[in-house]
């Protein structure tokens, strides 16, 4: 044991001199950034979120990326730069490229990264609504289609600071019900479009609070979501809350974390009270509670 302490001891010092005297060499040359780009987790899932960390950069470094067609945005946090984005829920599963451009002062590049998106299996839901709500009557589809582009906008922000800190929070507390990305049979017929969202059981009433800083992008009384608020994170990170009992914040306004937006209800087409909440990032949708989980841990694995 002695005699391996003794060797080991040397070689440490060993490698700690050259290292002192690389510093010494470079020391008298330009730094020349040579940035290392990594996706979180390795292989993202349809529906899920992922980040991408870039490291390596000078404090004034900047960066842009592109996944799946859709911008992706980066901030630093501690000494790296993070780009958050998501495999979209009805992403063609398969190998994608993140493509990342970054500046630093002089310097600049471009990286490019393999990201594989596996499939998942979420499941199927059984739904039964009045069939006027299914088969619109020709006012009804004239107003959907109005609430659409009034909705397509605020999906489509992507206003360029980001205006949340820390980690998001649960917007109530409560059992989630229907989990994000399951097909709906309505009234029988299968829709081909996921469930893009979230669905928490909670009683008619509840609070519903901002998980993040935002502002609000969008309020209203529309055909499928009822009373709707649509909050703005920045950087192409938008929030929605739909089926409210009342709405209490304006178009417009700032919110904090924690701040009540409105009360679950069951406005729109809903078969009872929930909350249905759901995240967008850049047009991807995305998992709420998976995302939640992924701000308490932006650069750790
Ligand atoms: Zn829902």
């Amino acid at each position: 044991m002695k005699s391996r302490i003794f060797f080991v001891l040397p070689l440490l010092l060993l490698t700690v001199l050259a290292q002192g005297c690389l510093a010494a060499l470079s020391g008298a040359e330009t730094f020349v950034p040579v940035p290392e780009l990594v996706v979180l987790p390795a292989q993202v899932e349809r529906g899920g979120p992922a980040r991408a960390l870039l490291a390596g950069l000078p404090p004034e470094a900047a960066a842009e990326g592109e996944f799946d067609g859709k911008k992706v945005f980066f901030f630093p946090v501690e000494d790296v730069l993070v780009g958050l984005f998501g495999a979209d829920v009805m992403i063609e599963p398969g190998v994608k490229t993140l493509k990342v451009a970054w500046t630093a002062g002089e310097f600049g590049g471009e990286l490019a990264v393999e990201v594989p998106v596996k499939d998942k299996t979420y499941g199927i839901r059984d739904i039964k609504v009045p069939q006027k709500q299914v088969d619109l009557s020709p006012e009804d589809q004239a107003r959907a289609a109005r609430e659409r582009k009034l909705v397509e906008a605020a999906l489509a922000l992507q206003t360029p600071v980001k205006l949340w800190t820390g980690n998001f929070i649960e917007p109530v507390d409560g059992p989630i019900n229907s989990s994000f990305g399951r097909r709906t049979r309505l009234n029988g017929i299968m829709n081909p479009r996921p469930h893009a969202g979230a669905d928490y059981l909670v009683p008619e009433g509840t609070e519903v609070r901002a998980p993040a800083d935002g502002t609000v992008a969008l309020t209203g009384d529309h055909f499928f979501s009822g009373q709707a608020v649509y909050l703005d994170h920045g950087q192409g990170l938008i929030s929605m809350y739909f089926h409210l009992s009342r709405i209490d914040v304006a178009d417009g306004r700032s919110v904090k974390k924690g701040d009540v937006l409105g009360l679950v209800g069951k406005t729109g087409r809903v078969t009872g009270a929930h909350l249905h909440y759901g995240v967008y990032l850049n047009g991807a949708r995305i998992d709420p509670p998976a995302f939640r989980q992924m701000t308490t841990r932006l650069v750790a694995p």
